[in-house]
């Protein structure tokens, strides 16, 4: 029988929308985004906007950050701590996005101290991993994918694993339109669950929620979520509209 696991969208904003805008949005799907006992919604914004919108926010939507430091303090110029975080109510943050892995030089070691780090001030982190379209086509998706995991996870407790939120996000599908098929995901997905059972075992691999992300959008939501390993979506694009993302919230939301 399938594990009961409360379905998870979260939008991923990247460098997009003024205080303005993020405020426009959470007027606006503030009402509408269904009970939390139902559904985590969530929104990942930028720093900037963090705490107006824990402020502004309704009960039933949590915010999240895109990054973080996994230090405690310290001379790093530009940087965020967890401790900040949690400071001003911040519940989820984005680590190891392959944006970062790719821009700003973020490495499996770093990932993996964030998560940790932000698992000690009870941020929830959300941790990305994912292939290129060349690994892929290599046939080396399961062995990249594997080995990004293991040094996300490192050290840390099946306690701890059982909280965190896990994101697939084939790089080849983030923000081309290209979706990975509902089949694509889920069997990779189902790979790093298994993978889970083995580091783990199978209470941890049942617990643990792995999004998926790349493309996104309330056309193909549905077929992602009747998929027995994909417990929701990590959101970039189509989060930016309120109603495209409230309409991917309800398409997650468990069917009576
Ligand atoms: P898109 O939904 O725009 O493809 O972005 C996915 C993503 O990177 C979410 O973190």
């Amino acid at each position: 029988m399938r594990p009961v696991r409360k379905p998870m969208i979260a939008g991923n904003w990247k460098m997009y929308k003024t205080r303005d805008e993020a405020l426009q949005f959470v007027y606006a799907v503030n009402m509408k985004v269904p009970n939390k006992t139902l559904v985590d919604t969530v929104v990942c914004a930028q720093a900037t906007v963090l705490r107006d919108l824990v402020k502004r926010k309704g009960e039933n939507l949590e915010i999240g950050a895109q990054n973080m430091h996994e230090d405690i303090e310290g001379a790093y110029t530009g940087e965020i701590s967890a401790a900040m975080l949690e400071n001003i109510g911040v519940s989820y943050v984005v680590v190891g996005h392959s944006e970062r892995r790719q821009y700003f030089a973020e490495t499996d070691e770093a990932v993996n101290k964030k998560a940790l780090q932000a698992l000690r001030y009870d941020i929830t982190p959300i941790v990305c991993i994912g292939e290129s379209l060349a690994l892929r086509e290599k046939g080396e998706t399961e062995s990249f994918v594997g080995a990004q995991l293991d040094a996300a996870l490192s050290s840390m407790s099946k306690e701890q694993v059982q909280q965190i939120v896990i994101a697939y996000e084939p790089i080849w599908a983030i923000g081309t339109g290209k979706t990975a098929t509902d089949e694509q995901a889920d069997q990779t997905i189902g790979f790093i669950r298994e993978r889970i059972e083995k580091l783990y075992d199978l209470e941890t691999a049942q617990e643990v929620r792995i999004l998926y992300g790349g493309s996104v959008k309330p056309e193909n939501i549905a077929g992602l979520m009747a998929k027995p390993h994909i417990d929701g979506a990590l959101v970039g694009g189509a989060s930016l509209n309120a109603q495209s993302f409230l309409d991917i919230v309800d398409a997650a939301q468990p069917k009576k």
